[in-house]
């Protein structure tokens, strides 16, 4: 069983199976909604997350046709996204969880798509778009 919180700790959730197909997404929706070079993401399904508390303190954006992204309304931080066309499935912020997790990431998406500033580094394979199966 994995915690996870937001920055300033109004939301709280666990999860409580493993965690698949991590990602780090360089993507420019993804840059710009972490603040960051990308973000790191993995799915778990939607049975197995639980709110511990918050759940009505989170904000949606629909950053593209079907796809919502969740964030706390009084920190910022991002949570978690969901795709309409996988209903079963939550996309978790990676960064939200407290404890050391067992999965390792995949790979990295959208790599053609990064910063001009970062360097993609390490052996994960890369893909310029969505990695194979998705
Ligand atoms: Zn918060
Ligand atoms: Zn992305």
């Amino acid at each position: 069983m994995y915690k996870a919180s937001c920055l300033c700790g109004a939301v709280k959730f666990h999860l409580h199976g493993t965690i698949k197909n991590i990602i780090f997404c360089h993507c420019s929706q993804c840059r710009k909604a972490q603040g960051s070079a990308f973000a790191a993401n993995g799915i778990v399904n939607k049975t197995d997350f639980e709110f511990i508390q918050g759940e009505n303190n989170l904000s949606t954006y629909e950053s593209s046709p079907g796809q919502t992204r969740y964030f706390c309304t009084t920190c910022g931080a991002p949570i978690m996204s969901q795709n309409i066309k996988a209903p079963e499935q939550i996309r978790i912020r990676l960064g939200t969880i407290e404890s050391d997790i067992t999965e390792k990431p995949m790979a990295h998406i959208f790599s053609t798509s990064k910063a001009n500033w970062e360097d993609i580094c390490g052996d994960l394979p890369q893909y310029p778009e969505y990695e194979p199966g998705r």
